[in-house]
């Protein structure tokens, strides 16, 4: 069986990437793509769907993010290296906001990220909620438990190539 993967932009994520580019502070934004999830080597706080603004208001710079599962201990880190990041760039002044609302759901991610998610092996989630192995691509996976290495991962394991893998849950 071979599914046949048609690239599309959820429109939560296409709407993202207009207000992004809507904003005056590109070199702001560009800046911040290279922080990273501590925890997802690779993956983008945009990526992640996690940066969702950056203002700059008398000198000071905003960086507006929402932690995604609820109680998400890399937020500290996350935080703490934006703020390493503007500031290696000449920006002495930053602050970051953590905001709760709207919260963050797995349809921020973007396409390059879920493309990032399967590169460390980890299934990204899809629109259809199949489950396929970022292995091998294929679609008969059976789970193992419901929580993987963290609780917003669940383990399962390719039938076909017998990969086991983290999947990051739907939200
Ligand atoms: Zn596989």
């Amino acid at each position: 069986m071979t599914t046949e993967i048609i690239p599309t932009l959820h429109p939560i994520f296409a709407e993202r990437v207009s207000f992004r580019n809507n904003s005056v502070h590109g070199d702001l934004w560009t800046i911040l793509d290279g922080v990273c999830d501590p925890e997802l080597p690779g993956l983008t706080l945009w990526d992640l769907g996690v940066l969702q603004d950056v203002q700059q208001s008398n000198g000071v710079i905003s960086v507006v993010i929402t932690p995604t599962y609820s109680g998400c201990p890399a937020v500290d880190a996350m935080s703490e290296d934006a703020i390493k990041a503007l500031n290696d760039s000449g920006f002495d002044q930053v602050e970051v906001k953590v905001v709760l609302a709207p919260a963050w759901s797995t349809d921020m991610i973007s396409p390059a990220g879920k493309q990032q998610l399967k590169a460390l092996h980890i299934a990204p989630p899809n629109d259809d909620n199949s489950i396929s192995c970022p292995v091998c691509d294929s679609g008969d996976t059976q789970v193992l438990s419901e929580f993987g290495s963290t609780a917003c991962k669940a383990m399962y394991r390719c039938n076909h190539c017998m990969e086991v893998f983290d999947y990051f849950k739907k939200l």
